[in-house]
């Protein structure tokens, strides 16, 4: 009997605006995070990217703040959300210059649902302490959470050395690698002490370790979890591009989920030229929804085609059907009740096209090559017609549509 992820690791809860992130059972949901790549200076292009990654499904999305015009942008991209009704919390990513940029621009701060900071990259000797805690005092005037977000590409150095020259006096020092975890570790839950120490609340804390191994972060992962109960937001940095940042990203992400940690994720892609932002909410979401953590869009199962698929009918048919369920669920989202548990399967061919039909809530099984042109359907696990011809693909859709109609009931509010 196969068995579903571990129950999620209890954490703090912590108010991201209307989000909640952690807390005990039963605990918020995994939450999608994302992050915008263009420029916070331009305010238009900003907004429109923000609203859409939350269109997309993104419920928090973070964009960087790395300049006075660009923390004068924040309050304007706000308001022009609001006008577009999209009420996405807002993530400022700050580093080195944080602390003198909320400082000048209050409205930025207010604007904000979270502040993003990076130990490693918020000062360097005494003035590391001094800025860090200008940071939190101004978490805690604007009453705003924080996520103390460690990156190996900007780890503190200075506690790196510190935690060399510890490493150096052990009878048995420890190789590299470890080291690198351990330092990783270290300087979230000592910042976190210290955010803590200067008056942050406990849960307005959420920690995050990234780095670009899987098994690093694997490790590092639950070290964090061992350790603490902040909510942890989980995220594979530089994963890369393509399928191999799908993967790795995937890979990583899935370890952990199963044992019952991570609070947030986020799956840091490299667009292609000009490609869609949006990809990384998807991939999130097929994570979460493929391992049983949440139901975003009806799955559907294709099989992979064989020898018995000599004709590109089969693969049509299943991106014909994948499409018009992404089309048609914003407006099934908003209107009806429990789709997003809605499974399809889309197979090429008798052998185990009945089967997994009988499995799914609508399945359709294509004529394999050398057999007949008929293509059996089956809902909820009966046979209910076969359909022939040239028009079997709009007359598969139009039987999903009628399946969610009669299925699914209407939201009270639509
Ligand atoms: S269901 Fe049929 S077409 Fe699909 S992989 Fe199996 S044998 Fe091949």
């Amino acid at each position: 009997m196969s068995r579903g992820p571990a129950a999620r690791r209890a954490s703090r809860l912590v108010m991201i605006g209307k989000v909640g992130v952690g807390g005990t059972a039963p605990a918020s949901p995994v939450v999608i995070q994302s992050m915008t790549n263009t420029d916070t200076e331009d305010v238009f292009a900003t907004s429109m990217q923000v609203a859409q990654l939350a269109r997309a499904g993104s419920e928090l999305v973070r964009i960087t703040v790395n300049t006075r015009e660009a923390a004068a942008a924040v309050p304007k991209i706000r308001d022009r959300l609001a006008q577009m009704n999209v009420d996405v919390p807002l993530i400022g990513d700050f580093h080195f210059n944080g602390h003198k940029l909320l400082t000048e621009h209050p409205s930025c701060a207010e604007a904000l649902a979270k502040l993003r900071i990076n130990p490693g990259n918020v000062g360097k000797g005494a003035r590391r302490d001094e800025q860090f805690a200008q940071l939190i005092e101004i978490a805690c005037r604007f009453d705003k959470p924080i996520r103390i977000g460690v990156n190996w590409g900007s780890l503190d150095q200075a506690l790196l050395a510190r935690i060399m020259d510890e490493n150096a006096q052990r009878p048995q020092p420890k190789d590299a690698t470890e080291i690198m975890r351990e330092a990783m570790v270290t300087s979230a839950l000592e910042s976190a002490a210290q955010a803590e120490q200067l008056g942050l609340a406990g849960d307005r804390i959420v920690l995050s370790c990234k780095v670009s191994g899987v098994q690093d972060l694997i490790a590092i992962y639950r070290e964090l979890a061992a350790r603490c109960d902040y909510p942890l937001h989980l995220g594979l940095t530089e994963a890369g591009m393509g399928s191999k940042g799908i993967v790795a990203s995937t890979a990583a992400l899935s370890v952990l989920l199963q044992e019952g940690i991570g609070d947030t994720i986020r799956v840091s892609l490299t667009p292609e030229p000009n490609g869609d932002r949006t990809r990384e909410v998807i991939v999130a979401q097929e994570i979460l929804q493929t391992m049983g953590l949440r139901a975003f869009t009806p799955l559907v199962a294709a099989c992979p085609g064989c020898g018995r698929t000599t004709s590109t009918v089969f693969q049509e048919l299943a991106q014909d059907i994948q499409n018009h369920v992404r089309e048609r669920m914003p407006e099934w989202r908003l209107a009806r009740v429990g789709v997003e548990n809605m499974t399809l399967a889309v197979m090429g061919c008798v052998v185990n096209g009945p089967g997994e039909s009988k499995h799914a809530c609508i399945g359709i099984s294509l004529p394999g090559t050398g057999e007949a042109p008929v293509a059996p359907v089956y809902v909820d696990g009966e046979r209910v017609i076969t359909l022939r011809g040239d028009n079997i693909a709009a007359e598969f859709r139009q039987i999903v549509d009628d399946y969610v109609s009669r299925t699914y009931p209407e939201r009270a509010s639509h």
